[in-house]
């Protein structure tokens, strides 16, 4: 999966920061912020979306939400509060197609979202 930009962003070929490094999980901050804190959690494992896991990824799917919380308290919005955000498929604007979680903050998130 050499192609895939987070695959790239997981072996480091491409060197951005991250902000979370776990065993199975990475994150790093979105390219085009939609939010003062907007993050990707994603799995070192190319597994193209939600709709790909199986039951052997429970413990890549639990180290996604633990990442989150943990990310959310570092970026010192925990308690302001968060919002996690799967997109699968076209309908939904998923654009790339590597399992990814947003972690979005620093705002008042409307809902429903658009
Ligand atoms: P999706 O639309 O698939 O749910 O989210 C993909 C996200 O990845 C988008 O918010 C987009 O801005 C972000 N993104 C795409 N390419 C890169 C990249 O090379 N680096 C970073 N940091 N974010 C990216
Ligand atoms: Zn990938």
């Amino acid at each position: 999966m050499m192609e895939c930009i987070f695959c790239k962003i997981v072996n480091r070929d491409i060197r951005e920061p991250l902000v979370y490094e776990g065993q199975h999980v990475v994150a790093f901050r979105d390219i085009n912020p939609q939010a003062p804190t907007h993050v990707l959690i994603v799995p070192r494992q190319h597994i193209a979306s939600v709709a790909d896991l199986r039951p052997e990824h429970a413990p890549i799917v639990e180290e996604m939400l633990t990442a989150a919380n943990t990310i959310a308290q570092e970026e010192g919005v925990a308690q302001s509060g968060y919002r996690l955000v799967l997109n699968r498929g076209p309908a939904a604007g998923q654009s790339v197609d590597h399992l990814h979680m947003h972690l979005l903050a620093g705002r008042k998130l409307a809902w429903p979202p658009g």
